[in-house]
């Protein structure tokens, strides 16, 4: 059987990794597009590469590494919304927003949305719970201000951005389920948890029809239509054991071969206006 042509929304990378290798590796999965989302100040410390890194890696491998910028959104080293223009003139072709010290829907943001909307740089917005870390207090760190639902706001008022919910946004799946369902711009990508069984048992507990729901039905069988807005991603773990698991979520659901091809890449070559 060829190999499913794969596009990862979600990575990231470490320090001291081997990235030949890792290279080699996505290569061997038949994956075309690898997006490493670079991470703040906060998260560097535990050893994740920054927007520096990040860019010399793409620019190591630009076939297959994608830029993901960070912006900083809260705490002592909070961004201006000229950081955005700046991502974008450096090579980074999308965004990752994460911890805001206040809820994504602030005006305080708005200016962020406008220029990531001019540019054509999607966003994809971690939702839902975060980990804790030490210095939680002094970024403002709160699982509350990234709750799926307060994209709406972001998403009715700035209609050409492209956004990717990451992560099913735990404990309000629902919420980026219908925003995703109602706005053809949302995406959503499943990954987190490590990509655990335990992590793979809520996505499907959230997708589930009702009981006696006719699994062939598109009407009734509510994941199939919910799946055709989602999109593959890793997080941390590597793409062979998120292959699986999604393998297993889109076996489960009974995913037809077109929502297949738009959960492994197709969703995502349109968002970033990829042609493969
Ligand atoms: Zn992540």
């Amino acid at each position: 059987m060829a190999r499913q042509k794969i596009i990862n929304v979600h990575g990231h990378l470490r320090q001291g990794c081997d990235l030949a290798a890792l290279v080699r590796e996505w290569e061997k999965q038949g994956v075309v597009k690898f997006c490493v989302l670079a991470l703040g100040k906060q998260w560097q410390q535990k050893g994740y590469l920054g927007n520096d890194e990040v860019l010399k890696a793409s620019r190591q491998f630009p076939d297959i590494i994608a830029a993901l910028g960070h912006v900083e959104l809260g705490g002592p080293f909070r961004d201006r919304a000229e950081k955005v223009e700046q991502l974008k003139e450096q090579g980074f072709c999308g965004l990752k927003f994460i911890s805001p010290e206040a809820p994504y829907s602030d005006e305080r943001y708005f200016p962020f949305y406008e220029k990531a909307e001019k540019l054509k740089l999607p966003i994809l917005f971690h939702v839902g719970i975060v980990a804790p870390h030490p210095e939680d207090r002094i970024y403002g760190v709160n699982s509350d201000f990234m709750r799926p639902y307060l994209l709406d706001r972001v998403v009715r008022c700035f209609p050409n951005l492209k956004v990717i919910l990451g992560h099913p946004g735990e404990p309000h799946f629902q919420e980026g389920l219908t925003l995703s369902c109602t706005y053809p711009n949302v995406y959503l990508c499943p990954c987190g948890g490590g990509g655990s069984d335990f992590h793979l048992s809520k996505i499907k507990q959230a997708l589930s029809s009702f009981p006696g729901a006719d699994w062939s039905s598109e009407e009734e069988n509510l994941a199939r239509r919910y799946l055709r807005q989602f999109v593959f991603g890793t997080d941390n773990p590597p793409v062979s054991l998120w292959y699986v698991q999604s393998v297993r979520l889109l076996d489960y659901f009974q995913a037809g071969q077109e929502t297949r091809e738009l959960f492994f890449w197709k969703n995502a070559a349109t968002i970033f206006g990829w042609q493969f």
